[in-house]
């Protein structure tokens, strides 16, 4: 496809396309439907991307979710509008494909709190214990993991490890803590956390409840255990959109990405969904590396098929083993 490319495209790709200005008068929705169609691409979105690119999008979800999708299309070109471990996910999973991320700067401060190098050296303390790493990870962190979990399926597979098997959990220090209190397994805690998901405040949470007594608080277990310790629930993206189609409640305080929003109105739009505030004045329950990725990029990204995610074979083959296994436990305990 390169080689196919005109000289003029070629120097806009030596200019760097994503500072070029995307013509106003292009109907950017009809024009990523085409290109979805000439060129056979998917276009995989996370919950947390901007409405607009949910709405275009093939495939809306979680990680978990992302990465079986990613595991069994039969496109040429996935199209991940999501953060840069997301797209390495699904390059590991699709090698002979094409992966395309609309920002190659859409990294995420959780994924980047476990340099593998460091996690490498804490893992050699510990030669005895099995790594399970939370799928919010570098290709280097699966790399060094012997399984992968997501937030839907962590309780699972932390259950199916004998219990005699001791365990280091990585790269969230919050889930961890979460999922100790829930197995009661005693597991070693990598010091890592989300900037978004640790920023909420307790005191404006409480007050926000007092002014919305019948509002449920919905939470993500990246949280910090106290405010995980006054949520009505506790679930995975995908758990926390699920609860609000089933709960009879009309009203909800949301303590999660504000990104899931879209998709808890659309899919409830009888209902009313509050985004749980900051610590502080921003709009920081945004994560602003999701946000990153832009209706504009995607088009150019799409157009251009620039910028890819390419991966050393050595790598792609040591980080899917333990992607692998999770898709096998999931598969038996039928997630
Ligand atoms: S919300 Fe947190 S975990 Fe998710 S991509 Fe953003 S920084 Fe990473």
């Amino acid at each position: 496809m390169f080689m196919e490319l005109t000289e003029a495209k070629k120097n806009l790709q030596k200019k760097g396309f994503l500072d070029m200005e995307v013509d106003v008068r292009l109907d950017l929705f009809a024009e990523i439907e085409r290109l979805k169609k000439e060129k056979n691409a998917i276009l995989l979105a996370h919950y947390y991307q901007e409405p607009d690119i949910q709405d275009v999008a093939d495939y809306i979800g979680d990680s978990l979710g992302l990465s079986q999708q990613a595991a069994k299309t039969d496109a040429d070109i996935i199209v991940f509008a999501g953060v840069h471990f997301m797209a390495e996910t699904a390059k590991i999973l699709s090698p002979q494909k094409k992966v395309l991320l609309p920002d190659l700067k859409a990294g995420c401060s959780l994924a980047d709190s476990a340099p593998p190098d460091l996690f490498a050296r804490f893992k050699a303390q510990y030669p005895d214990h099995l790594v399970i790493s939370y799928i919010n990870c570098s290709a280097g962190i699966k790399a060094l993991s012997d399984i992968i979990c997501t937030s839907s399926n962590a309780e699972k597979i932390i259950e199916s490890v004998p219990k005699d098997q001791p365990i280091i959990f990585a790269p969230d220090r919050n889930l961890g803590s979460y999922l100790i209190k829930k197995t009661g397994r005693d597991m070693v805690l990598w010091n890592g956390a989300c900037m978004v998901h640790e920023i909420f405040s307790l005191e404006k949470i409480t007050k926000l409840k007092v002014r919305h007594p019948k509002a449920k608080i919905i939470a993500h277990p990246e949280c910090e255990a106290p405010i995980l310790a006054i949520a009505d629930f506790v679930g995975s993206t995908t758990g926390l959109l699920k609860f609000t189609q089933r709960d009879d409640a009309k009203e909800y305080i949301v303590v999660t990405e504000t990104g899931i929003l879209h998709q808890m109105q659309k899919e409830n739009p009888n209902k009313t969904f509050i985004p749980a505030p900051p610590n502080n004045a921003c709009a920081c329950n945004d994560c602003p590396h999701m946000k990153l990725n832009t209706l504009e990029k995607l088009y150019l990204c799409m157009e251009y098929e620039q910028p890819e995610i390419t991966m050393d074979e050595t790598l792609r083959i040591a980080a899917k083993r333990p992607i692998d296994r999770m898709l096998e436990i999931s598969a038996q305990a039928g997630l």
